[in-house]
């Protein structure tokens, strides 16, 4: 039984929406293709860099021109630098992840529209710290900004002592640029295999529930995990102990991770400001993790979840048979 919501758009009966097509994969691992289906897919808007790499990337050009001390003084490990690289943090996740929650959440700036779960987080709710979600969500993102400033910490202190595999620009510059571009598919397939251990039933009880206590997500629900999620969600910049990096690649791989979350758990398909300007937010992947928990462990830039059969494509036929299958079980 379908409803049609305030913005004339169907939700079902239990209130959720559904955009008009499947979660998809990034073509690239699509074959065959054709180097025009790569190219609309690469340069198009929204396409791979547009907008959210972009995004991404622009923080973190902010970061290391104006926010990240100087290389010298990152020689030695002390408290000075460290507390400077945490506050630049905690202002970048508080700008993008804030200004998500703000503009969706707080103003409710586009209502329901693309909101694929037809109800707002309850204002008190027993299950979460303080006994409510937003509360409870800042205070474990934060947590989480720390662990990620501790891994970029060391690293730039390995750099700042030239103990890390390094590779500059100018001497390596199709490197660099092939190394950038290559980040989310490391990123993809680092979280999918941490995330599937992280739902071994142990581990679940202790750790990952934490992140599950969200179902009908927000911004701030993306870094709400354990501690020892964090450690391990944050451990793919560990990579760059062994790959010849750019510090750069290491901050882009650090502030992706850590900005991510806030656009896959914001719960809307399009982010829309006034009448012209809509951003593509195409989330339903994860948004569907969270409601079903046994499916779509990986994003969409690596086709994990298709190899090893826990892709839900969000289609009402994929529905039925994860329903079917629940049921079987
Ligand atoms: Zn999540
Ligand atoms: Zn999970």
């Amino acid at each position: 039984m379908t409803q049609i919501d305030e913005h004339n758009q169907p939700r079902d009966r239990r209130g959720e929406w559904r955009p008009n097509r499947a979660v998809r994969f990034m073509p690239l691992f699509d074959w065959p293709t054709t180097p025009r289906t790569l190219a609309k897919w690469f340069f198009g808007i929204p396409g791979f860099l547009v907008p959210w790499y972009a995004i991404y990337l622009g923080f973190t050009l902010v970061a290391y021109l104006w926010f990240t001390p100087e290389i010298a003084r990152m020689q030695s490990l002390s408290p000075g630098w460290a507390l400077e690289i945490l506050a630049r943090n905690v202002v970048m996740v508080t700008l993008f992840t804030g200004g998500l929650h703000l503009w969706l959440y707080r103003l409710r700036g586009q209502g329901r529209w693309a909101k694929y779960n037809g109800s707002w987080p309850a204002e008190r709710d027993k299950r979460f710290l303080f006994n409510n979600q937003v509360y409870d969500n800042v205070f474990w993102s934060i947590v989480g900004v720390v662990i990620w400033t501790g891994f970029e910490v060391g690293l730039w202190w390995g750099y700042a002592n030239g103990a890390l595999p390094f590779s500059g620009v100018a001497e390596n510059p199709v490197w660099f640029v092939l190394w950038m571009l290559l980040m989310p598919f490391w990123r993809n397939f680092h979280f999918y295999w941490i995330h599937r251990l992280i739902h071994w039933p142990p581990l679940y009880r202790s750790v990952h529930y934490l992140h599950h206590k969200n179902v009908n997500v927000g911004p701030w629900s993306g870094l709400a995990m354990h501690p020892v999620e964090h450690l391990l969600y944050f451990s793919c910049l560990l990579i760059h102990l062994v790959v010849p990096s750019h510090p750069l690649h290491m901050m882009f791989n650090g502030m992706a991770t850590a900005l991510g979350p806030g656009a896959s758990h914001s719960g809307f398909d399009e982010i829309v400001f006034g009448d012209e300007m809509a951003v593509q937010n195409d989330k339903l992947m994860h948004y569907l993790h969270h409601r079903y928990h046994s499916v779509n462990f990986g994003e969409n830039a690596v086709p994990l979840d298709k190899w090893f059969g826990s892709f839900h494509d969000g289609t009402p036929e994929a529905d039925a048979r994860f329903r079917a299958a629940r049921t079987a079980r």
